[in-house]
């Protein structure tokens, strides 16, 4: 029997409230026991993410204060977007995390620093830090923003006077002069990185960065290519969870266990075996990111009786689709290599962002769809308004369309509930 690990010293080194933690494990427990163990007709190989989401705030940070304590890595990096590239972190010898920010947490504490309409994004990262509640916050060493929407870019200047931040300038047009500028931006972060490590990254260093990062990618890809079976092997709940990891766990252990489910999954389609019976209604969620413990939605889609097949969002498929060149010999030639894969992620705070829309018919067709569900989180304009242009597209495709504006609160849960219900009678 493995011996049990007494964590508090852990968090009470790290300078977390542990009383308040105790209370955010118990409340995500309880969330994670009554979202992803009541589901039907689960994969076995999903047993992983029940260790994962068990050791989330335990053995998961341990691993990580561990390697730095060892030499293995030297700093611990914090970001909140897509446009941070883990590969470039890596390659400086920097452990990456994903700063999940998705659960509410010192409202009222943050609501002193940042306005109430804030989106709860970025209200989560503050509450999670005012309330000391998070050790990947606690734990990380430099934190690297980004100006992307209007809330993060201010909150970041707040945030700066809470943890060490750089702030990538990340261009909101697409043309070939933004595209060198961001070039140019990639190379810069990873001279602050270098400085921020102490160590240089080499051309070695790099190509093992991106091809850690690309097996990741890989395995989500081909877990997404299962899910257009009908019916569908796995829940879009567990493939959330999955593509959450990727933001926290070990690259090498956590691109092996989406393997392992791919395989199973592989041999579910042979069988004709689902996690919903076939027919169940097929949904393709578009939106804002689903950053852990947000799996509201996915909880209400699929519980009501639908199926999510696919996620067009920075936490599906816009962090998977799309791999980075491995054919680069030079530091300098994979910087570029790594920013232009990212310079090409259609995210709403680009003008205009066609692509998403294009990005959201092409997966609704190839993994079969019902019907699409758009979600914004409440405050987040960008999305908000490329919901008008997204209804228009799915019209014209004639594919059954569906907005929503939550947040973290479970207060709109029953009027979600009918909404989705009645969605799913429609379509
Ligand atoms: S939606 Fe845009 S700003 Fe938000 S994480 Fe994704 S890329 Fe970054
Ligand atoms: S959800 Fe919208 S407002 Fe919130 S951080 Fe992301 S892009 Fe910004």
């Amino acid at each position: 029997m493995a011996e049990e690990v007494d964590f508090y010293p852990m968090w009470e080194s790290l300078g977390m409230d542990t009383k308040a933690h105790d209370m955010l494990l118990g409340a995500v427990g309880q969330m994670y026991g009554d979202m992803f163990l009541a589901q039907q007709n689960r994969p076995q190989a999903c047993d992983y993410l029940n260790v994962f989401a068990t050791n989330l705030h335990s053995g998961e940070i341990k691993e990580k204060l561990d390697a730095k304590e060892t030499g293995a890595a030297k700093k611990i990096i914090g970001s909140f977007c897509l446009y941070v590239p883990e590969e470039i972190v890596t390659a400086a010898g920097g452990i990456p995390i994903g700063l999940c920010s998705g659960a509410d947490f010192a409202t009222s504490e943050v609501e002193k620093h940042l306005p109430r309409n804030t989106c709860p994004l970025i209200k989560s990262f503050a509450g999670f830090r005012l309330g000391r509640v998070c050790p990947y916050i606690q734990s990380a060493d430099l934190v690297i923003g980004e100006n992307t929407c209007d809330g993060k870019k201010k909150a970041y200047e707040w945030f700066a006077t809470q943890k060490p931040m750089y702030v990538v300038d990340v261009p909101h047009v697409r043309t070939d002069e933004t595209k060198q500028m961001w070039r140019n931006e990639i190379h810069r972060l990873a001279e602050r990185l270098e400085q921020e490590t102490g160590q240089k990254i080499t051309p070695e260093s790099l190509h093992e960065g991106i091809i850690l990062a690309n097996n990741k990618r890989r395995a989500l890809q081909r877990l997404s290519k299962l899910r257009a079976a009908d019916p569908t092997p796995i829940s879009g709940l567990d493939s959330l969870l999955l593509t959450q990891a990727a933001f926290m766990d070990d690259p090498v252990r956590l691109a092996d266990a989406i393997n392992k489910v791919c395989d199973e999954c592989e041999q579910r389609v042979a069988a004709g075996e689902g996690v919903a019976p076939k027919g169940a209604k097929r949904i393709l969620y578009t939106g804002t990111p689903m950053a852990v413990p947000n799996w509201k939605l996915f909880n209400i889609i699929e519980k009501s009786g639908g199926v999510v097949v696919g996620e067009e969002c920075c936490t599906g498929s816009r962090y998977y689709k799309d791999l980075v060149a491995e054919t680069g010999e030079t530091v300098d030639q994979m910087l570029d290599d790594i920013a232009d894969r990212y310079f090409n992620i259609q995210c709403a705070i680009f003008t205009p962002n066609h692509g998403r829309e294009q990005d959201v018919m092409q997966m609704a067709k190839d993994l079969n769809a019902d019907g699409i569900i758009d979600c914004s989180l409440q405050f987040c304009t960008i999305y908000e308004m490329e919901a008008f242009g997204m209804e228009l597209t799915a019209q014209e495709n004639n594919v059954p369309y569906m907005h929503i504006t939550t947040d973290y609160s479970t207060e709109d849960e029953g009027q979600l509930k009918t909404r989705i219900q009645a969605f799913l009678e429609m379509i």
